[in-house]
């Protein structure tokens, strides 16, 4: 059984995918070819947003966001404790203050409560100036936007949303990557959307952020490469990437529906077991399944069943099994000390399944039997 099924999508799509590439090679414009343009133009009427500018991978989309905005020393960003390290990374690399939020319980997405209460917290203790909120869209659940948005408004933030784990989710009829001032994703393989290497995506409907982040990503560039107007950096899609990209935007939400009933025959499968929590997406929320991650009863009975899984030649994962309040590198963080209660518990239960469209009922069957077993 594959964690992430790659190797089928490939095989059913094979032919179009090769002929995508090879038209690359063919053309031998790897850089800037025009797969890149049309993807970008595919994607902004996908989501809905006015502009899209792909880069060369998801962090360098979050860092050209935050550069945008001029987002430097002094400035706090809220972002939430449970999450990939690049969401709070980019923070870091631009000069500022990453500040952790604990997370909701049920959604594992960033808790709103904790968000207005750490910003309260760096105002009163701090000379710090809330800046901006990154919200993550974890496991392929939008984050509680509406929520975000009205905090962000209140106290006058931009807000980013990292969809690099939600392109293909919803909340109601509006997409994930159009909910943020600046909304970001990753095309890393194992993504929603992936492509056959490294990518990654900035969304926006203003213009002027828009010109500004297609210049940092090509050495800060002026009327061209050769007249250089600000410090920028070398981000970009290659051709080949996109090319892929294209094609599989065509069957992406074939696949998502397709991850939601794999979902589902978890739900029916696995609901009864005694200490298994399933993952909870809000009404009206669709997810696009980036993982599909449970809550076990305690670390001993998590690696009781890794152990039971693996025996059965079943991967699992642990995304993740540390926040970001306790990573080495933000060690001297501003919020050492503070209450993370939420994102400790759930490092320490939390398991990621299998995820894919090509996933079969007896092969969740087979699962379910597995973690029953170790009830
Ligand atoms: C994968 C991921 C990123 C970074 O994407 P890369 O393309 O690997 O740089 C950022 N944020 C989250 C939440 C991710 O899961």
């Amino acid at each position: 059984m594959q964690f992430r099924d790659l190797k089928t999508q490939y095989n059913i799509h094979k032919d179009a995918i090769d002929e995508a590439i090879d038209e690359v090679i063919e053309s031998t414009v790897f850089i800037n070819g025009s797969a890149v343009k049309e993807l970008e133009k595919a994607l902004s009427d996908y989501v809905g947003t006015s502009n899209c500018i792909t880069c060369a991978n998801g962090t360098d989309a979050l860092q050209l966001a935050l550069m945008a905005w001029g987002i430097h020393e002094g400035d706090a960003v809220f972002v939430p404790d449970f999450t990939f390290f690049s969401s709070a990374e980019v923070v870091s690399t631009v000069g500022a203050t990453p500040v952790f939020v604990d997370i909701d319980i049920k959604t594992f997405n960033m808790s709103t409560d904790d968000l207005s209460g750490r910003i309260e917290w760096i105002l009163n203790n701090t000379d710090l100036r809330p800046a901006a909120i990154i919200a993550v869209d974890l496991f392929g659940q939008p984050a509680d936007h509406v929520e975000i948005r009205s905090i962000a408004e209140k106290y006058d933030m931009y807000v980013l949303e990292d969809g690099a784990q939600g392109f293909g989710g919803r909340i109601g009829n509006k997409k994930a990557c159009s909910f943020g001032d600046i909304s970001t994703t990753s095309f890393f393989p194992a993504k929603p959307l992936g492509c056959y290497g490294d990518g990654g995506a900035v969304f926006t409907d203003d213009q002027g952020w828009a010109e500004l982040i297609a210049s940092y990503k090509v050495h800060g560039k002026g009327t061209d490469k050769y007249d250089n107007v600000r410090i920028g950096m070398n981000s970009r899609l290659d051709t080949i990437q996109a090319a892929v990209l294209k094609r599989k935007l065509l069957f992406f939400d074939e696949e998502t529906e397709k991850c939601n009933n794999v979902a589902n025959m978890y739900y029916k499968c696995i609901s009864s077991i005694e200490n298994v929590i399933l993952p909870h997406i809000r009404e009206g929320y669709y997810s696009s399944w980036a993982q599909y991650t449970i809550l076990l009863k305690n670390r001993d009975h998590r690696q009781v069943v890794i152990d039971r899984l693996r025996e059965n030649d079943i991967p699992a994962m642990i995304y993740y099994r540390k926040p970001m309040h306790k990573q080495g590198a933000f060690e001297n963080n501003i919020c050492s000390g503070l209450n993370y209660a939420n994102s400790d518990d759930v490092c320490e239960r939390c398991l990621s399944l299998p995820m894919s469209a090509y996933i079969t009922f007896e092969e969740i069957e087979q699962i379910a039997d597995v973690i029953k077993s170790c009830e």
